[in-house]
Order: C-alpha cells, then sequence, then structure tokens
C-alpha cells in the first residue's frame, strides 16, 4: 500500500491503486479553504460547482470555509461513458442565479485538455461577474495545452483515467472517498 492510502480504502474490488487517500484530499481542501478565506474577507462568493463530478468536492469544500457563500451549479457534457474527451462541451444545466456583479468561484473536479474549463470560463465571463476564480482538484499534465487561471489547485494526477471522489468510470465510484485508477477487468466489462 502507498503511502498516499489511507487503509480500508484501498480494498475496493475495483480499484487498482489509490493515488490520493482521503485523509490527504480533507487536509489538502483545508489549506485551500483558509486561502480562500483569506482571499475573500469581507466578501461574498457565490462557488459554481460542475456537474455532477464536483458535487462532493464542493460540499466539503463549503464546509471549510467561513466567509459567506451561496451555491449554483451547472452541468455541461463532458466524457460520456468513454474515456476520451470529444473536445465538444454543451451546456445542459444552466446556473440559475444572475452573476452579473458577483464574486464567483468556480470549482472543478478535475482539468484535463483544459477544454470544457476553458469555454465555460468563456461563456461566463460574459456575464459580467466582478470577479471570477477557479477552484480545481486534479489536473493532468495536458493542461498545458490551454492557458487556464486557476487560482486554487488540489493535486496534479498523471496522464490516467482516474475515478473516485465525485469521478465516475459509466456513472460509478463518484462515492468513493479516494482518487484511484481501476483495475483494466472493469473496463473490459463494460
Ligand atoms: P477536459 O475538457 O479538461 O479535457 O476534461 C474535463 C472533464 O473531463 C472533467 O470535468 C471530467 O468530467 C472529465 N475527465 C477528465 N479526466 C478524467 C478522469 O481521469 N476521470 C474521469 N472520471 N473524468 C475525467
Amino acid at each position: 500500500m502507498g503511502a498516499s492510502t489511507d487503509g480500508a480504502e484501498s480494498l475496493h474490488p475495483d480499484i487498482e491503486q489509490v493515488l490520493i487517500g482521503s485523509a490527504h484530499i480533507q487536509a489538502r481542501l483545508r489549506e485551500i479553504a483558509a486561502e480562500i478565506d483569506r482571499d475573500y474577507a469581507g466578501r461574498q462568493v457565490l462557488l459554481v460547482g460542475v456537474l455532477k463530478g464536483a458535487f462532493i468536492l464542493m460540499a466539503d469544500l463549503a464546509r471549510s470555509l467561513t466567509v459567506p457563500v451561496e451555491f449554483d451549479f451547472m452541468a455541461v457534457s463532458s466524457y460520456g461513458s468513454a474515456t476520451q474527451t470529444s473536445g465538444v462541451v454543451r451546456i445542459l444545466k444552466d446556473l440559475d442565479l444572475d452573476i452579473a456583479g458577483r464574486d464567483v468561484l468556480v470549482v472543478e473536479d478535475i482539468v484535463d485538455s483544459g477544454l470544457t474549463l476553458n469555454y465555460l470560463l468563456r461563456n461566463l465571463r460574459a456575464r459580467g461577474p466582478s470577479s471570477l476564480e477557479v477552484m480545481a482538484l486534479l489536473s493532468k499534465p495536458d493542461q498545458t495545452r490551454v492557458d487556464l487561471p486557476i487560482r486554487y489547485q488540489g493535486f496534479a494526477v498523471p496522464n490516467v483515467f482516474v475515478v473516485g471522489y465525485g469521478l465516475d468510470y459509466a456513472e460509478r465510484y463518484r462515492n468513493l472517498s479516494f482518487v484511484g485508477t481501476l483495475r483494466p477487468e472493469v473496463y473490459a466489462q463494460t
């Protein structure tokens, strides 16, 4: 078992390797929350979660924040059940709130090519927020293909397909409290 695993979580039968253990994720989120608290002191933050992957991250991050926060969500199309990006981004669910004049912090699960986030930021910027920043839990090396202003970063992960902590494979594994890789047999079954 690697240094970043926290005990029994590696026992999930479909998981090949735990890349980031749950205690490690929670500790990093507390650090990032403290930074956000400092940066937004005296202001009110509108957290915009990108569904579905960011729902667990958003809940945990928000509970470590002390600045006043409001929540909204967007859903965009990404990988579907496959493990390759299409580069095509579609808004499946738009925000409920008007973000004009608001301090908006986009909360993303993972940035791979950066295409999804790039599109999203252009779209949100056009709505006139007074500030627009990004918190991404995970980032992959390909991200350098697009220059993205990610203000708060959790962890870098290698160029492998990961699941857990909100991230799915064919809608499963989102509820795992850690980030890991799947055994190859799992892909063969679907
Ligand atoms: P990008 O547009 O940056 O290439 O892809 C971003 C989206 O692709 C993420 O929001 C996420 O939905 C999906 N994605 C990218 N890498 C992974 C991965 O390793 N695992 C999972 N489950 N989804 C990923």
